[in-house]
């Protein structure tokens, strides 16, 4: 593996401008199943494209709340772990700039990390489908408890769904932004994720250079300068210190 890290620490260092794309496999090290890992994903329980799907959302929200809204609220107390906080320092120190995350956990900012890019949205509040007002991910939970389902805006008394991208709606517009940011940039570091969502995939085909750090395979390996399969917190460790010459 050292290889692996040293060349992948000298592709950062050749780059002007280092994009990083995080999925549900950096988050697994913060108590927080991911999708597709063998035995411990979230599909061997459910499936996830109907748990989280704005067709339940609006025709069967007693389901949506009890089963795709309580799979949201236990990621709510999580908390970053060496991941989330080695990628916040490299973008402190200047060694990547963008964050683009298809999470929805909000680990990134809770371990400091600003220019993050939430492309599938957060957990951190829903809005009204009607007049589009906020409302925090707590007081949507408290009105759950008291049998209020859906819950509905204090405003206007529209339905409030969580502010996540579920299957079934569009991507919000920092996606257009994600693109722009990876076509500028000279490398992308894909972390934790199999890379089979669509759209947020093709950032991994348009990018001109990309290194993969996953456990499972990705639908892009082919396209990797360098792979590395193995734990993210272990790898970025290793790089971090390369980096800052400490090895
Ligand atoms: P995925 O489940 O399809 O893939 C996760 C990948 O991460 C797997 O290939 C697995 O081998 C790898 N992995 C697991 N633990 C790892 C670790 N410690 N280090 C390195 N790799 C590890 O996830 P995805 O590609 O992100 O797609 C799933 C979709 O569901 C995304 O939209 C994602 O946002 C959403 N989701 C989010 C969360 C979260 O916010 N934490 C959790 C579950 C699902």
């Amino acid at each position: 593996m050292d290889a692996k890290i040293k060349e992948i620490v000298s592709l950062i260092k050749d780059s002007n401008k280092v994009v990083v794309l995080t999925g549900a496999g950096i988050s697994t090290e913060s108590g927080i199943p991911d999708f597709r890992s063998p035995e411990t994903g979230l599909w061997e329980k459910i499936d996830p494209m109907e748990a989280l799907s704005t067709a339940v959302l609006m025709n069967r929200p007693e389901k949506f709340y009890k089963q795709g809204f309580q799979l949201l609220l236990g990621m709510t107390d999580a908390k970053p772990n060496l991941t989330h906080e080695i990628l916040s320092k490299m973008q402190d120190d200047g060694y990547i700039s963008t964050i683009v995350t298809q999470n929805i956990d909000n680990l990134h900012q809770k371990a400091g990390s600003k220019n993050v890019l939430e492309v599938h949205g957060h957990i951190r509040d829903g809005y009204c489908i009607k007049c589009g007002k906020k409302m925090p991910i707590d007081h949507m939970n408290e009105k759950i408890k008291k049998k209020e389902i859906p819950p509905r805006c204090e405003g206007c008394n529209g339905v409030v769904r969580p502010s996540v991208v579920m299957f079934g709606d569009a991507l919000p517009p920092c996606f257009d932004q994600a693109w722009k940011e990876v076509e500028k940039c000279d490398l992308l570091m894909v972390m934790g994720t199999s890379l089979e969502v669509a759209p947020v995939s093709h950032l991994a085909q348009i990018s001109k250079k990309i290194v993969i750090i996953n456990i499972g395979k990705t639908a892009y390996d082919k396209k990797a300068e360098v792979i590395v399969n193995h734990k993210a917190s272990e790898v970025l460790n290793k790089i971090y210190k390369e980096l800052k010459g400490r090895n």
